[in-house]
C-alpha cells in the first residue's frame, strides 16, 4: 500500500508547511509540546497564534464551511495535524471546536447555534466538560447530579471531577439526571450554562506534576434556563454519546510521536556523554528499548490511518478508535520511561532553567503521561470495547 502524499495532499501540505513559515512563531514556547503555565487555548499569550488560525480559517479545521469551519477532509486534517506537531505548534480548539461544536450541529436548535458557534469559533467562549462525578467514571451512567424541572429551569445540584479546564472556561457543557425513576441511561439531559451562574463554585485539583489542570465543580441550586438543555429531555445520554464519538476519532492521536522520538535520537547522539550514558551502555539495553519505540511509533501511525480511512468512507471509528487510544497512549507512557531512562540522574531534574533533560521536561513528561491512560476513558475500557463491539466476545 502506498501511503506517500498524493498530489492534492501534497499540495495542501505545502500550503500549511508556507502557512507555519510565516506564522509558527507567533506560538507562545513552541516546540515545547502542551501548554504551558498560563497559555491556553484562550490565553492572552495565544492571541497572535489564534487571530493566524481564524484568519486561516482553520481554528476549527473539520468544521463544514456552512458552519465557519474549513471543511477539510480526514486526510487534509491529518496532514494539518502533522504539520503543527512537526513545527511543535498546537490548534487551539479545545472542548468548544472538538466536541461541543460538533454535537451542536448535530443536535442543537437554530437558537442554540446562533448562540454558540461563532463565539467557539472565535475563541470568545470557552468550554469545560462536566461528565465525571466521583462515584460515576468508567460507569458515567450512574452520575448522581440532580437537575429538577421548575417552570422554564432546571435547578441543578450536585458535583463534577477532574473537570479540565474549569477554572478558565466560561460555560460548562454537562451531563444531570432529569428523571431518577428511569433506567439509568434514560434519565438523564444534556445541560450547557455560563459558570458564572450564581451556587456554581470551582475547587482546583492539583495534579502530581504540580500543574492545575483539572478541578472539583459544585452545583447548588443553580439555575439554568430550559433553552439550554442540548437535545431531548432524559435523552441527553444519546446526545452525550455523539461528543463521545468526536472525542475519540483517533484522527491524531499518533502524529508527534515520531518527532519526539527523532528530538530524542538527536539528545542520544549528541549530548555529554555524561548526561546520556544509558545511550552508550555496553550491554545496550536502552538502544534495544529505543529500537522498539521506534517500531511502535511506525505502528501508531498505521492506526491513525485506520482510522482515516474510515472517516473517509464516512463511518465514524468504533473499536477501531480505541485500539488508536489505547496503543498510543501506552506507546506515550513507554516513550516518557525510555526518556527518563537516556538521562539516568539528570532525569529526576525539574527545573526549566537548567538545559539538562530538556530543561526539566523528561520529568514533567513522565508524570504527565500518566494520566494519558485514564483520560477518555481508561486502558482497561478500551479494551473491552475491542473485545466486546469489535471481536463479539460476551459481555460477562
Ligand atoms: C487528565 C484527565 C483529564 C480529565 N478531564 C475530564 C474532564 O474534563 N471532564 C470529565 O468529565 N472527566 C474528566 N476526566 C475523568 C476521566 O474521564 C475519568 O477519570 C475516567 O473516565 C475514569 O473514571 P474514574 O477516574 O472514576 O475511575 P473508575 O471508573 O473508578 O476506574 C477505576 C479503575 O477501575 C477500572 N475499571 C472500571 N470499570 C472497569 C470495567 N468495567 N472493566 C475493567 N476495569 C474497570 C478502571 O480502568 C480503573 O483502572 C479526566 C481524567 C484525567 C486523568
Amino acid at each position: 500500500m502506498d501511503l506517500s502524499d498524493s498530489a492534492a495532499e501534497a499540495a495542501f501540505r505545502a500550503e500549511v508547511r508556507a502557512f507555519l513559515d510565516e506564522h509558527a512563531d507567533k506560538y507562545p514556547n513552541r516546540g515545547r509540546g502542551g501548554f504551558e503555565d498560563g497559555e491556553f487555548p484562550g490565553s492572552e499569550a495565544m492571541q497572535p497564534w489564534r487571530d493566524a488560525l481564524v484568519e486561516k480559517g482553520w481554528i476549527a479545521p473539520h468544521w463544514p464551511k456552512e458552519y465557519g469551519g474549513a471543511g477539510l477532509s480526514a486526510q487534509e486534517q491529518f496532514v494539518l495535524n502533522e504539520e503543527f506537531a512537526e513545527a511543535g505548534v498546537n490548534n487551539v480548539g479545545g472542548f468548544g471546536v472538538m466536541m461541543i461544536g460538533p454535537t451542536l450541529m448535530v443536535h442543537g436548535s437554530e437558537e442554540q447555534k446562533q448562540e454558540h458557534l461563532t463565539k467557539i469559533l472565535h475563541g470568545e467562549r470557552n468550554w469545560a466538560q462536566g461528565w465525571s462525578e466521583p462515584g460515576a467514571g468508567s460507569d458515567l451512567a450512574s452520575l448522581q447530579t440532580r437537575a429538577i424541572r421548575d417552570g422554564d429551569e432546571y435547578v441543578v445540584n450536585g458535583q463534577k471531577i477532574w473537570t479540565s479546564g474549569a477554572h478558565r472556561a466560561d460555560w460548562i457543557y454537562m451531563l444531570a439526571r432529569t428523571d431518577p425513576d428511569a433506567p439509568k441511561h434514560r434519565g438523564i439531559s444534556l445541560l450547557m450554562f455560563d459558570l458564572k451562574t450564581p451556587g456554581v463554585s470551582i475547587r482546583p485539583l492539583i495534579n502530581m506534576a504540580d500543574g492545575h489542570a483539572f478541578n472539583e465543580v459544585f452545583f447548588e441550586d443553580v439555575r439554568v434556563p430550559v433553552r439550554n438543555r442540548l437535545g431531548e429531555e432524559n435523552r441527553g445520554w444519546y446526545v452525550g454519546m455523539t461528543l463521545t464519538d468526536f472525542e475519540r476519532s483517533g484522527i491524531g492521536n499518533a502524529v508527534g510521536v515520531q518527532r519526539i522520538l527523532r528530538g530524542l535520537l538527536k539528545q542520544a547522539r549528541t549530548l555529554p556523554e555524561e548526561q546520556t550514558r544509558a545511550a552508550r551502555k555496553k550491554d545496550g539495553t536502552w538502544r534495544l528499548a529505543f529500537a522498539d519505540r521506534w517500531i511502535e511509533a511506525d505502528i501508531a501511525r498505521l492506526f491513525s490511518y485506520l482510522n482515516m480511512t474510515i472517516q473517509l468512507r464516512s463511518l465514524i471509528p468504533n473499536h477501531e478508535a480505541s485500539m488508536s487510544k489505547l496503543y498510543t497512549t501506552e506507546l506515550n507512557q513507554r516513550i516518557a520511561s525510555t526518556t527518563l531512562k537516556l538521562f539516568g540522574l539528570y532525569g529526576q531534574l525539574w527545573d526549566k532553567d537548567r538545559p539538562e533533560a530538556l530543561r526539566g521536561m523528561a520529568a514533567r513528561g513522565y508524570l504527565g503521561a500518566v494520566s494519558s491512560t485514564i483520560a477518555g476513558g481508561t486502558s482497561e475500557i478500551q479494551r473491552n470495547i475491542i473485545a466486546t463491539r469489535g471481536l463479539g466476545l460476551p459481555r460477562g
